[in-house]
């Protein structure tokens, strides 16, 4: 038999690749094993890069109709090619998965395709992509199998990737349906409601809460941005449960009543996207034989190493605790195997940026002040809006405000939200300052540059501890 593998990843999504580049990288002899056909999971090939290649495309159409003309740009007709729009995405994909491939090679990683399924703690059964079965000896393992999307709960609606559509579905519809239903106003639901709002569907959400945006959104910031989205013309039917669907006549007819019972609707959609939600993956791993534990909810149990109830074996990503997010998966990734390496490893769960990715975006991390009234924190906040920054308002983009909030007794941050232009990319800022215990004295002395949009979150922070000059 061939020497066992020091490191055996099942999964090749954004938790399992990085752990496998980082195990090859610290010299562990190193497999990764993954069934889909291409490397990248969920997040590289039907989540992440291509709702952004559609986010970023679609805006710049959107843009193009109806807000070149004020920039004193005439463009003569602007007209949708989707086939082309939908290429360039695959592009996107393509050029991302086999570049993971590459890397693969460069650090000599074994990428083994096909599925894995545990035989003993140190042994996994490989049925392979293109045919046959093999085994692999493991002296140490990560599981980073991932999440699919959860079902309508109850029943009802079945997907069917064509009308009643997914995440997956919704990134590949081969027309702009005149109306879209949207069950689900968290993450999903608002990035492609937006894609396919601003390529010239009617847009309604539907969503069970009483706001929009998903868990760990700022209640304040959620409501401006379901202002702004309710601007661009989306419907939002909030405090609403969805209880079933009906086709009839090439069109799905949604029902809905009131959360909390009360007036029941019918809504008429070409489209309906169910995005209520996404669970682990662990079917067929064969868990139950060699005793790894699951929750009630289906997510691996970890310890705060990574390591399963079962000795060697350790567990990172969308199948166990925590946001799903690629960027915590990669985290956990590269920390499951420094545990294994050296037996120490970091990731601060308190310093993981949320963003969303629609026009403005919306970006957070740390804590919403509701949860620091309900926890009796006393916190101060700072605001910045745009409308007061040099640079938004050269731009003509001054929608949305940086609201920092932080310890009374200390300065220091605990929570910070924007929404507005680049906010996903200003976030980092916030993120840094949160892992290095800043003050908002300590952001606030730091200098920016200027015209740029960073500096509203440089004036939020001279609020939170003493005055922004320009507001
Ligand atoms: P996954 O990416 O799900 O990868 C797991 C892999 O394991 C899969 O490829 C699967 O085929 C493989 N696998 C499963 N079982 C086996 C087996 N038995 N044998 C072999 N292989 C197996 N997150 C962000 O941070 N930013 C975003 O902008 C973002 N956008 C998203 C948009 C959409 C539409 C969706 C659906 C998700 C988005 N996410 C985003 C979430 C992100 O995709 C996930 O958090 C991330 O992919 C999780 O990584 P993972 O490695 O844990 O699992
Ligand atoms: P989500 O949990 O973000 O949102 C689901 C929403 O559906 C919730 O607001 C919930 O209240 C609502 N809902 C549930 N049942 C309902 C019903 N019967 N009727 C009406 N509303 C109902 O889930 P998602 O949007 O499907 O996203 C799944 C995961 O993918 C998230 O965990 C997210 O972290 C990840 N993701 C991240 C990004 C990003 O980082 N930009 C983008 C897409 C997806």
């Amino acid at each position: 038999a061939s020497e066992p593998y020091d490191c055996v990843i099942i999964g090749g999504g954004p938790g399992g690749y990085v752990a496998a580049i980082k195990a090859a990288q610290h010299g562990l002899k190193t497999a990764c094993i993954e069934k889909r056909g291409s490397l990248g999971g969920t997040c590289l090939n039907v989540g992440c890069i291509p709702s952004k290649s559609l986010l970023n495309n679609s805006h710049k159409y959107h843009e193009a109709q109806h807000d070149f003309a004020k920039r004193g740009i005439d463009v003569p007709e602007v007209k949708l090619n989707l086939p082309n729009m939908l290429k360039a995405k695959e592009q996107s994909v393509t050029s991302l998965t086999k570049g993971i491939e590459f890397l693969f090679k460069q650090n000599k990683v074994d990428y083994i395709k096909g599925t894995g399924s545990f035989v003993s703690p140190t042994k996994i059964a490989v049925s392979l992509n293109e045919g046959g079965e093999t085994e692999v000896d493991a002296k140490n393992v990560i599981i980073a199998t991932g999440s699919e999307v959860a079902p309508f709960p109850g029943g009802g609606i079945e997907i069917d990737e064509e009308q009643i559509v997914s995440s997956t579905g919704a990134l590949e519809l081969k027309k702009v349906p005149e109306k879209l239903v949207v069950i689900g106003g968290g993450v999903i639901g608002l990035e492609l409601g937006s894609v396919w709002s601003r390529l010239g569907a009617e847009v309604t959400v539907v969503e069970f809460l009483g706001g929009i945006g998903g868990a760990g959104i700022d209640e304040e910031i959620a409501k401006q941005f379901q202002r702004i989205l309710a601007k661009q013309g989306i419907k939002f039917k909030l405090n609403t449960k969805v209880t079933g669907a009906e086709k009839r006549e090439g069109k799905v007819y949604i029902k809905t009543e009131g959360s909390k019972g009360g007036k029941e609707e019918e809504l008429e959609a070409d489209v309906v996207l169910v995005s209520v939600g996404r669970r682990p993956v662990t079917t067929g791993l064969n868990l139950e034989k060699i005793g790894v534990e699951v929750d009630n909810r289906g997510r691996i149990v970890i310890d705060d190493q990574f390591n399963t109830s079962v000795k060697n074996i350790k567990c990172i990503g969308d199948v166990t605790f925590g946001p799903m997010l690629a960027h915590k998966a990669e985290e956990e990734g590269i920390a499951a195997v420094e545990y294994i390496k050296t037996g120490h490893g970091h990731v601060n769960y308190h310093a993981i940026p949320s963003v969303v990715y629609t026009y403005p975006e919306v970006a957070w991390v740390g804590k919403t002040e509701q949860e620091l009234k309900a926890a009796g924190v006393k916190y101060a906040v700072g605001k910045f809006p745009f409308s007061a920054n040099s640079r938004a308002k050269t731009n003509l983009d001054t929608e949305g405000q940086v609201k920092m909030i932080t310890e009374n007794e200390t300065d220091k941050l605990l929570g910070v939200h924007i929404i507005g232009p680049n906010a996903g990319e200003m976030i980092a800022e916030a993120v840094l300052a949160i892992e290095y215990g800043a003050s908002a004295e300590d952001v606030a002395r730091t200098t920016h540059a200027h015209p740029t949009l960073s500096e509203a979150f440089k004036e939020a922070a001279m609020a939170a501890y003493d005055k922004p000059i320009h507001c």
